[in-house]
């Protein structure tokens, strides 16, 4: 830390990525990437996109705002579109908590959450899962606080009804309910259409794992359009141009191409399947997930000492190394390939 960095800011723990490792090729199931390539209507859109780079980009996002507003059945101005979707979550803590608006989220959800709440000095609460991993939902009904809730959740991949959400966000009309839907497509159910009944809430959603888009850095939100417009007022206060050229072009091109999203998430929930239908033959305990990853256990093998393992065979899964979550892996669901270099893998570690 060099002697000019801002007080407010010393004692901040950033956010840990998964690791991006370089030193040689893993079978990569740790970051909850799609293992298929962006449409190659993304790929031409992008490529042609990058002879005008010149140029600064839209900063309005108009057609992809228009298009996007098309295929979720919303206006346009109920959309915002951001670099990520941690931008849409970094817009809101900073939108809607303060210390009369703290924030509240589950102790075990995406790391993200609790980052920016520091960053901001927002005061937070965060109600245990319970025992099965579940949100207990009553925490958040009445609470009078900005409600962060992943669904499906993060790592565990369940997923609260449209019906659950809906209490909590109806019990708090003086609050912003967040529901960062970055997992929805692979069997949750969207709360979306929400947004035209309820004026406080706001859901958020990527390009980085249904759409194959994670290098491009493409999110969005929906809400109504005031509290669009505060988001906006942020946006246009930070980085106006937060989504560049090559991005937009491609976001568009992966819209014109639904077809392979759909299908790219059919395979992902059959693989899913077939995944932990072989882990838990092994003798694996597997949660029920309704996202692109599997959340495991095995009563005979440490989580950490798996990972480990795993990592030395050439398998890089994502272990958090906290009580709870320790004697877990998160796996993220690839390719047939992929799940059967995992699967020979974890079978040769349990028979050594
Ligand atoms: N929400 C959740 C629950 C996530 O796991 C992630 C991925 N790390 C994100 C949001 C952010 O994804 P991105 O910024 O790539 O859209």
């Amino acid at each position: 830390m060099s002697r000019f960095f801002s007080e407010k800011f010393c004692q901040l723990t950033p956010y840990t990525p998964g690791e991006q490792p370089q030193d040689k090729q893993y079978v990569k199931l740790n970051t909850n990437e799609s293992p298929f390539p962006p449409s190659e209507k993304a790929q031409k859109a992008a490529t042609e996109a990058a002879a005008q780079l010149q140029l600064y980009p839209d900063p309005t996002c108009k057609q992809l705002r228009e298009q996007l507003a098309a295929l979720y059945g919303v206006e346009a101005d109920e959309v915002i579109l951001v670099n990520g979707s941690d931008e849409v979550l970094n817009f809101a803590f900073m939108a809607f908590c303060d210390d009369t608006h703290p924030a509240i989220f589950p102790d075990i959800t995406y790391g993200f959450y609790k980052v920016f709440a520091d960053l901001y000095r927002i005061p937070y609460t965060t109600p245990p899962l319970r025992e099965d991993f579940t949100v207990d939902t009553a925490k958040y009904m009445a609470c009078g606080k900005t409600v962060f809730l992943a669904n499906p959740n993060a790592p565990t991949g369940l997923a609260l009804s449209v019906a659950e959400i809906e209490k909590i966000v109806a019990s708090n009309p003086d609050n912003v309910v967040v529901i960062d839907e970055a997992y929805v497509d692979f069997g949750g159910e969207s709360c979306v259409p929400l947004i035209h009944k309820y004026d406080n809430l706001l859901v958020t959603g990527t390009f980085s794992k249904s759409r194959s888009m994670a290098g491009a850095r493409l999110g969005f939100g929906f809400a109504s359009k005031a509290l669009i417009q505060d988001l906006e007022t942020l946006r246009y206060s930070t980085n106006p141009y937060n989504v560049n050229r090559l991005t937009m072009a491609a976001g568009l091109g992966q819209l014109a191409d639904e077809e392979a999203t759909r299908r790219n998430c059919r395979t992902v929930m059959e693989n899913r399947a077939y995944t932990a239908e072989k882990l838990e033959e092994m003798g694996f305990v597997v949660l029920p997930s309704a996202a692109n990853f599997l959340f495991a256990t095995h009563p005979a093998v440490d989580g950490g000492a798996l990972y480990q393992k795993l990592k030395e065979r050439g398998v890089l899964v994502r272990h958090f190394d906290t009580p709870r979550l320790s004697p877990y892996n998160r796996i993220t669901i690839g390719s047939r390939e992929q799940m059967d270099a995992l699967l020979t893998a974890v079978k040769a570690i349990l028979e050594e």
